[in-house]
């Protein structure tokens, strides 16, 4: 039974894993994609296209859905972005096409944009062969790799394959995915689901993947200048930032997007402690805190700051509430407290003033917890910089390239996380499909 303190019973076994983290949005029926396409009002000006990052035109596809032609209406989102069957699942819509929805301005729900694309993405996936959409285009003799195989670098690779041109995609990891399947909360997308998508696009396009494939240093980037005309980086962000806290090594203290990526592989195969403390105020924070809560922990959410100043989306902290996780604010984390393993978290209460944090040591306060989650944001992924020619990095580590992904090496492009800092999956997905096109487009001019 849960603890008076817990909303989930602790999740032991598999079955109780899987209904603890069961989906946020299940699938549409066929009835209810009807009755929620008759929503739509097919807007002329359509400001849900403007606010997809991708412009996905909503409303054809939401009318395709209504004429009763669900794979046509599959063919208009892929025609936009490649991850059409993600994007539906974990899109932050409220904030995007569905922020923008004209019956939002009217005190009305939006039309459901993301669980309609999802229902109509699904009619092809699940198709019994796997609905064949696309082909890759006529060859050209322009041979791609592309380091890193998240979302950026397979919607990078499904472009240049459409365009001709030869592309291998070289993984670090056991799994393609990147953050799809190691970062985004399993309620929302599963592994099934990165996996149907992905063996899909393969099957359409055709581009080689080597999973288990680091591609570190500067040797291994002369190996792939010998083989390939460009090299597409799409290698994300890295490891959760430390704090520099006294007792960030005890067992039991984790970083965030560490601990979600063992969660998203190891499942229920977990000791779920009875409290956790999460620290941090973004998106990242406020998913391990209600995974956390999900596995059966009484969880707290610890942020320094005030509401107003949390980064993370004010939908995705009330869900969190709703999963039971409680939220503390204007604390501050000094030290990691435990010998060997963790045992709680001591923290001094802040301030603000004049925007300024104000610590107050004299108001100390100690919470008992048996792990410590910090959501403390990533470093960059590798010394990409050392390794590339003329390639350079900002102030805060990212990747410098133009709007349409050119670094300061010709024969390098970048997209996604790497090179915005961290964003959204669409955001990734539009950032490589822009890099993909212009990579060509320079090719071309050059040959
Ligand atoms: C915890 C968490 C939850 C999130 N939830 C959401 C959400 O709900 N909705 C949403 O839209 N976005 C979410 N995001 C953001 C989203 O996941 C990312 O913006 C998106 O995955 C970025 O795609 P990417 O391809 O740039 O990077 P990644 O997804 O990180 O993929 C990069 C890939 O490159 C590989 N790689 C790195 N270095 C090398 C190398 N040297 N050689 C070979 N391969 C390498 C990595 O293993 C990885 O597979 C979340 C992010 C986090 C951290
Ligand atoms: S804004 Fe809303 S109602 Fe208008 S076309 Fe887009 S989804 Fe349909």
């Amino acid at each position: 039974m849960p603890s008076a303190h817990t909303r989930y019973e602790k999740a032991r076994t598999a079955e109780r894993f899987d209904a603890n983290f069961a989906p946020k949005k299940p699938r549409l029926t066929d009835h209810q994609a009807m009755q929620e396409s008759a929503r739509c009002l097919f807007c002329h000006d359509a400001p849900c296209i403007q606010a997809c990052p991708t412009g996905i035109d909503i409303p054809l596809f939401i009318r395709q859905i209504q004429a009763g032609q669900p794979e046509a209406a599959a063919k208009t989102i892929y025609d936009s972005n490649w991850l059409g069957d993600a994007c539906g699942q974990v899109c932050p819509t409220s904030e995007l096409c569905e922020g923008a929805c004209v019956h939002v301005h009217q005190d009305r729900p939006a039309v459901d944009i993301g669980r309609l694309q999802a229902y109509a993405t699904a009619q092809v996936l699940d198709a019994a062969s796997g609905e064949t959409l696309y082909r890759p285009g006529p060859p050209i003799p322009l041979k791609v790799a592309v380091v890193g195989g998240g979302p950026a670098g397979i919607a990078a690779a499904c472009s240049l394959r459409r365009a001709g041109a030869t592309v291998e995609v070289f993984e670090a990891r056991e799994d393609a995915g990147g953050l799809n399947r190691y970062g985004v909360a399993p309620y929302k997308y599963s592994n099934e689901d990165v996996e149907r998508e992905l063996d899909w696009l393969k099957a359409q396009f055709g581009f080689a993947l080597h999973t288990s494939h680091p591609i570190v240093g500067r040797e291994a980037l002369e190996a792939l200048e010998e083989r390939f005309d460009r090299i597409v980086l799409a290698v994300g962000l890295g490891p959760t930032r430390r704090l520099a806290m006294p007792g960030e090594e005890l067992q039991g203290a984790f970083g965030a997007v560490e601990w979600i990526a063992a969660l998203r592989s190891r499942r229920h195969h977990w000791p779920v402690p009875d409290r956790v403390i999460v620290l941090g105020g973004g998106n990242t924070a406020i998913d391990a805190a209600a995974e956390a809560a999900r596995c059966g922990a009484h969880t707290t959410l610890v942020y320094r700051r005030s509401r107003e100043a949390m980064r993370a989306y004010g939908f995705e902290v009330e869900g969190a509430r709703k999963d039971g996780v409680h939220v503390l604010f204007h604390h501050q984390p000094v030290a990691i407290m435990g010998s060997d393993t963790v045992t709680g978290v001591r923290f001094h209460r802040t301030s603000e003033e004049h925007g300024k944090l104000v610590e107050h040591p004299e108001l100390a306060l100690e919470l008992p917890a048996q792990a410590v989650i910090r959501a403390t944001g990533q470093h960059p992924a590798g010394d990409w910089a050392e390794w590339v020619p003329n390639l350079e990095r900002d102030a805060r580590g990212r990747i410098r390239a133009s709007g349409e992904g050119q670094t300061g090496n010709p024969r390098y492009y970048a997209a996604g996380d790497a090179v915005n800092g961290g964003a959204e999956v669409v955001h990734a997905v539009a950032g490589a499909q822009r890099a993909a096109e212009a990579l060509v487009r320079d090719w071309r001019a050059r040959a």
